[in-house]
């Protein structure tokens, strides 16, 4: 049987039927109702935000709080991530200003921050690429002194906490994605977490059309509402998120115990101060015996489908490549060429782990 790159999580079917059944009584679903209510106020509080906002999706959670932000001029960002992250600026009528990353963890490079800051610049949008924390302290120093915005895409960082505080509560806002794909699922489904109320009051009006009160439309919003079957989804996998999280712990230990020490694989490093939620397994094929491209043509040939994920980078896609020169981050063009995001999800079997890596390494 085939392997892919990921497999949804679903809770027990019953369990979602159950949940359900009020849905089914009360006739409404969606528009803010109460199973929305519930997983906003859990959520909240378990990403550490004071305030969190539902979506229908992570992207346009993003381009949302762009627009809530009133953001003009430049953005500065990375070109190693995925398409929503810089798509969320353009179609926001912003510039993007691509930033190298670090090569320890693929996160931007505060360091180089500073030279891209122009006195058109008017925020920072980082990603805290495979649950890998950026240096947020770094970031929001830089921030401060020349009064930028900072929102992270923590796509890829849902539960973790660093230094001890949730993920949910660094820079002015982060996005969230509950895609079916990722750790924890709405099905599709996004969320802004913020520690400002009128940055959430103003999001909840600019996802819902810019309605602001039954005979009210005081900005041209869309519509983004997360509804009550996503929500009623999200309630559900919330309650097996432990044991979600605990068993990817599991297949990411036995990769790095199979992988770790092999000449020329390099592996996400172990973070510190971080509680990983394992939501990825990039591996870097650098000086290895076979390039990244024969181990994924090898693995295909086995039915495994690993992806390259992040490649290309933003800055090279069609749309983009005639504006920006990708020889400008030579570190995300290295990493770009020789990753690779191996299988993994819950009910992975680490049997399976063990093949997978006895293909790469034979
Ligand atoms: C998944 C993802 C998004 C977009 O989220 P959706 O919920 O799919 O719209 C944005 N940024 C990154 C880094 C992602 O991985």
């Amino acid at each position: 049987m085939s392997i892919l790159v990921t497999r949804s999580s679903l809770p027990p079917f019953n369990e979602y039927i159950e949940e359900l059944r009020s849905v089914w009584d009360t006739h409404w679903l969606t528009n803010m109702g109460s199973k929305h209510k519930e997983l906003e106020a859990s959520l909240s509080s378990f990403l550490g935000a004071d305030f969190l906002s539902l979506f229908t999706n992570g992207h346009l959670a993003l381009e949302m709080v762009l627009q809530a932000l009133g953001l003009s001029g430049e953005v500065i960002t990375t070109p190693f991530s995925f398409a929503s992250t810089t798509h969320a600026i353009v179609r926001n009528g912003l510039t993007p200003v691509f930033c190298d990353i670090k090569p320890s963890d693929y996160t931007l490079d505060p360091s180089l921050l500073e030279s891209f800051i122009t006195d058109k610049t008017s925020a920072i949008l980082p990603v805290h690429v495979y649950g890998n924390i950026c240096d947020v302290d770094a970031i929001q120093k830089i921030a401060d002194k020349y009064h930028l915005r900072v929102i992270y895409d923590a796509a890829h960082a849902f539960a973790e906490t660093y230094k001890g505080k949730g993920i949910g509560s660094f820079g002015d806002a982060s996005m969230f994605s509950f895609h079916a794909t990722k750790v924890f699922n709405t099905i599709e489904g996004g969320a802004i977490a913020t520690s400002g109320v009128e940055l959430k009051k103003k999001l909840e009006m600019i996802k819902n059309f810019g309605i602001s009160g039954p005979e009210d439309v005081i900005a041209v919003g869309g519509n983004a509402k997360m509804n009550e079957f996503q929500a009623a989804m999200g309630l559900c996998n919330l309650r097996h998120l432990n044991e979600e999280i605990e068993k990817r712990k599991q297949i990411v230990e036995r990769y790095r115990n199979n992988l770790g020490r092999i000449a020329g694989i390099k592996l996400n490093s172990i973070p510190v101060d971080v509680t990983e939620n394992y939501a990825y397994f990039p591996v870097v094929f650098d000086q290895y015996r076979y390039t990244r491209d024969q181990v994924f043509e090898k693995l295909k040939e086995h039915e495994i489908y690993a992806r390259k994920y992040f490649y290309p980078t933003i800055n090279t896609f069609a749309c983009y490549r005639d504006k920006y020169d990708a020889a400008e981050t030579p570190v995300a063009q290295y990493i770009a060429e020789r990753v690779l995001t191996l299988p993994l999800y819950a009910d992975l079997s680490l049997d399976d782990v063990d093949r997978i890596c006895s293909i790469i390494t034979r």
